[in-house]
């Protein structure tokens, strides 16, 4: 607890301190407040289940291009809708991760 904060004043690619760094944004700064969520649903999806990002504090086209990125980096497929991004697959670990590069603070939820 509280051994992360420093690496929230670092940028994610350069790793230089976020005031000096000059990498262009990426999405639009995320509300570091905000957790974003990382469940998965198995439902409607005949037991494979999809990865599901809630919590997300971005606008429609921010949810857009993080889908984009995600389903690129996760070479699967993905859509977004209610304001939640939706993985195909469990991919929760992964997108945890890929989150957590992009400066977001992620939480594994649900089972
Ligand atoms: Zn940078």
């Amino acid at each position: 607890m509280g051994n992360d904060d420093w690496r929230r004043l670092l940028c994610p690619k350069c790793k230089q301190l976020k005031t000096t760094c000059t990498c262009p944004s990426e999405p639009p700064a995320p509300s570091k407040s905000t957790v974003v969520r990382v469940g998965r649903e198995t439902k409607r999806r005949g037991g494979k289940g999809v990865t599901v990002i809630s919590d997300l504090p971005l606008d429609e086209k921010g949810l857009t291009e993080l889908a984009t990125k995600l389903k690129t980096r996760l070479g699967t497929g993905g859509t977004f809708k209610d304001g939640r991004i939706e993985i195909q697959g469990d991919h929760r670990d992964r997108v945890v991760q890929e989150l957590e590069g992009l400066g977001y603070r992620a939480k594994r939820a649900g089972g």
